[in-house]
């Protein structure tokens, strides 16, 4: 009677195990692998430790561990459905990552031993024998595994021959065969570690053909019912797709970030300013080439904002970015700088060239009609050239900052460029 109840309940434990993580390996496309393979290298553990304490009587005598017979075989089943869904370079990752993590438990654990320890309660000391052994199982085990993984994935692969598409006869053979070959391997290091006698072998052996029986049956109905695409196109998103929605657009935005551009406006962004623009300004100094910058700033936008809402000023700051990247010519670089700030880089550009740049993109800009009629949006530009007014970059922006702001101050809607002052002739002030 004990027996029965231990048969029913270790079918218990392995339906658990296999929902649970089936559920997790079939929530791959919505939240990764990582959750599946950190529940498989929690189970993976508990199975060491069942396997070298827990072992409960069968039918006709046999004995066997939950820790091998659902928690082993199970791990294998799933690398197999792993294998099938993904392939083979995702299934060595988590087999790397067992054989690693139980190597490195075996070294801390030997590492810990060094440390004077206090005894908390009476009777309660580390067992570092039972670490060690444990440790030992658990390399040893994972070892094995690497070659489990490899026969049970040129199995099933080769026993489409015989059994078609039917995948069921063919989970049930290829994991038949490696947990036989496995269930001698790993008795070896266990009889060598534990004294495990020949009754373990077999009881160990009849409980897991049980188990794959189980397993390959589950297995089969998880491929033909829940691998099949849930939604398909044209559906209407469930609520739920809105991490999907961040996710995708998280990602979105973090390529563009690593492809230099600002996601509202299209132009490069201010990292990408850092890195090209110094360098281009490096490079025409020690050569000799002319180069300006001009600095573009939309006049009085926080009032556009203010009077329309942010979501048609963001319009209009890409309709502005737009109309100063069309101003510039091809060979010239435009960057976000700020919110409503743009620096133009022109190489090879003299300052007459750069005034009559500025001048191109003032008017196209004011010349525009938003949608908003009301509100014709206008921008300051102050030029610096290189290296009229500075050899390097900083300081050309700081010349540029002024000039805008000499702009602003001046009425707006205007390009400033050389250096203004009082009574020079050579001061060329657009103004609008
Ligand atoms: P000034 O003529 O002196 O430049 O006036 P201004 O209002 O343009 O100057 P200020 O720098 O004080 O304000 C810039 C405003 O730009 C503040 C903010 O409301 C707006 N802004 C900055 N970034 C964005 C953006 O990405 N979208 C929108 N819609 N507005 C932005
Ligand atoms: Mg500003
Ligand atoms: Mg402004």
């Amino acid at each position: 009677m004990a027996e029965i109840n231990n048969v029913l309940l270790l079918a218990g434990d392995a339906l658990i195990y296999f929902v649970a993580l089936a559920a997790l390996l079939r929530a791959r496309t919505r939240i990764g692998l990582g959750a599946f393979f950190c529940a498989l290298g929690v189970m993976h553990f508990l199975e060491t430790y069942l396997a070298s304490i827990l072992y409960i009587p069968l039918p006709f005598g046999v004995v066997t561990s939950p820790g091998s017979t659902v928690l082993f075989t199970g791990k294998l089943m799933m690398l197999l459905l792993l294998y099938i869904r993904e392939d083979a370079v995702v299934v060595r990752q988590p087999i790397y990552g067992l054989l690693l993590g139980n190597v490195l438990l075996f070294v801390l654990a030997f590492v810990m031993r060094h440390h004077e320890l206090v005894s908390l309660a009476p009777g309660r000391a580390a067992d570092f024998g039972f670490l060690d052994e444990m440790g030992a199982l658990m390399v040893w085990g994972t070892a094995i595994l690497f070659f489990d993984c490899i026969i049970i994935i040129l199995l099933y692969e080769r026993s489409r021959v015989w059994f078609g598409d039917r995948v069921f006869p063919r989970l049930l053979m290829s994991a038949a065969l490696v947990l036989t070959f496995d269930q001698a391997a790993f008795f070896v290091g266990l009889h060598m570690l534990t004294g495990a006698g020949l009754g373990v072998l077999v009881g160990g052996w009849v409980a897991k053909m049980g188990a794959v029986a189980l397993y390959s049956g589950l297995a089969a109905v998880y491929l033909i019912y829940f691998e099949r695409p849930l939604r398909r196109r044209g559906d209407a998103p469930k609520i739920w797709d809105i991490f999907d929605t961040l996710t995708y657009r998280e990602r979105y935005e973090d390529l563009l970030a690593r492809t230099g551009c600002d996601a509202l406006t299209g132009a490069l962004d201010r990292h990408s300013l850092e890195a090209h623009g110094r360098r281009a300004v490096e490079h025409a100094a020690a050569a000799g080439r002319p180069l300006a910058l001009l600095l573009v700033d939309i006049d009085h936008f926080k009032n556009f904002n203010d009077r329309f809402g942010h979501a048609a000023g963001d319009k209009a700051l890409k309709r502005i970015a737009l109309d100063i990247m069309a101003g510039a010519r091809v060979s010239d670089f435009t960057y976000r700088f700020g919110g409503e700030e743009f620096v133009v880089i022109a190489d090879g550009v003299n300052v007459d060239d750069a005034l009559g740049l500025g001048e191109r993109i003032r008017r196209r800009v004011a010349g525009a009609s938003v949608a908003e009629a009301e509100a014709r949006l206008t921008v300051s530009i102050g030029i610096a050239t290189c290296s009229r007014d500075a050899t390097d970059y900083d300081a050309l922006f700081e010349v540029a900052d002024k000039r805008l702001y000499q702009a602003k101050a001046a009425g707006r809607n205007r390009v400033i460029g050389e250096r203004p002052a009082p009574g020079d002739a050579s001061v060329r002030l657009i103004a609008g």
